[in-house]
């Protein structure tokens, strides 16, 4: 047996097997695509789940060295979408029997936040007769918070915790207790204890990152049993301190080709849990996120956010589908998803198995 047919026979990958897969090329990289394919088929069935991305806000109180809507970028005009803008878009997303929705945010942690959050998930639910999934995705906030929102119908969350190695996240955001490294791995654990589904992610390809690191970010992912995952390229922006270093960055292809081993060695780790094909993969190769359903992704989250926004949330630059409407991205995306050889599972909610398959 050759060395990639004996690791991708394993039942637990070590941490040199991992090395080994990320770094692996032509066929052996094949062999793990081909690998990942099949036990996507096997566990999780060969259907993609909608979740429609809602970009709620771009306020964000925090000042990540990566992103472009960091409070410190004072180029982006801030906005906050309605409560009418939120339930239309919502309501798209019923019509079209998409059966769950994210609600994304930079993070704010007022009062007033809080609490439209709160009722904007009670309308949602009023809506929709509770037919409607919530994911959210707004950042670190309280035990009372993060409770408060599950109780008013919140059921998913997702909160990468961007890399796992403490030194390395110390060098990509500000060292301040509102940017702190335990700080955001307390917040994860208090979300599994409220009893969320879980999930979690990193940037592929961000400066100083090494092939170690995101080894280490897999065996992370298993460690903490997360219930989804959401990881993508790191995509410099002209307007953050991190693009001082872009010329020490992998190119763009070997970002994204990274991207495709991280998932598709994510899959055959965590045979049952959900993997989202990121917008980030799009940005890259126009077939990103197919190539990543192919390789054993099985979420995608189609744009609702209304247009007049989407240039005031580039969290990275190039975004895709800044000028197209919900209804011109669902065309496209169901022709892409049917040539990956996938079916949607229009109305169905598409829980993490692993979430519902958890022992008590
Ligand atoms: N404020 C929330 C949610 C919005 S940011 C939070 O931080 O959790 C959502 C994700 O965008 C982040 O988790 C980060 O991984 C990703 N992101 C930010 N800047 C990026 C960049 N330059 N390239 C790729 N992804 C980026
Ligand atoms: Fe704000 Fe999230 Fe961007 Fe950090 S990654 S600056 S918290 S929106």
């Amino acid at each position: 047996m050759s060395r990639i047919e004996e690791i991708l026979e394993k039942a637990i990958f070590t941490k040199d097997d991992l090395l080994y897969l990320l770094n692996s090329a032509d066929k052996e990289r094949l062999s793990l695509f081909e690998k990942a394919k099949e036990v996507k088929a096997a566990f999780v069935g060969k259907k993609v789940y909608f979740r429609g991305l809602i970009e709620y806000s771009n306020y964000c109180k925090k000042n990540c060295y990566y992103c472009g809507i960091r409070a410190g970028n004072s180029r982006y005009i801030r906005y906050r979408m309605t409560d009418v803008e939120v339930l239309e878009a919502v309501d798209y997303a019923y019509k079209n029997d998409y059966a769950s929705i994210v609600i994304q945010s930079g993070e704010q942690t007022n009062k007033a936040f809080i609490a439209r959050i709160e009722s904007l998930l009670k309308r949602i639910h009023g809506q929709t007769n509770g037919k409607i999934h919530v994911t959210l995705s707004l950042g670190e906030q309280s035990e009372a918070t993060y409770r408060r929102w599950f109780e008013a119908g919140a059921h998913r969350y997702l909160l990468r915790i961007e890399v796992s190695n403490p030194s390395l996240y110390l060098k990509l955001h500000p060292n301040n207790l509102s940017h702190d490294y335990n700080h955001r791995l307390e917040a994860l654990r208090t979300l599994r204890k409220t009893g969320y589904q879980v999930g979690t992610g990193v940037m592929i390809g961000l400066p100083f990152q090494t092939l170690s690191d995101l080894a280490d970010d897999l065996l992370f992912f298993r460690e903490f049993d997360i219930d989804m995952a959401g990881m993508g390229p790191y995509i410099e922006h002209a307007d953050t301190p991190l693009y001082q270093y872009r010329n020490e960055l992998l190119p763009l292809k070997s970002r994204f080709d990274l991207s495709l081993k991280m998932v598709a060695i994510l899959r055959i780790m965590m045979k049952n849990i959900n993997i989202a094909a990121t917008t980030a993969m799009q940005t890259i190769d126009p077939h990103g996120r197919e190539k990543a359903l192919m390789v054993g992704a099985n979420v995608i989250m189609p744009n609702l956010t209304p247009v007049k926004y989407r240039q005031d949330y580039l969290l990275y630059e190039n975004k895709p589908c800044l000028d197209e409407e919900a209804e011109e991205c669902k065309s496209c995306l169901e022709a892409r998803i049917h040539m990956a050889g996938d079916t949607i599972g229009y109305g169905e909610w598409g829980d993490s198995r692993h979430y519902l398959e958890r022992p008590p």
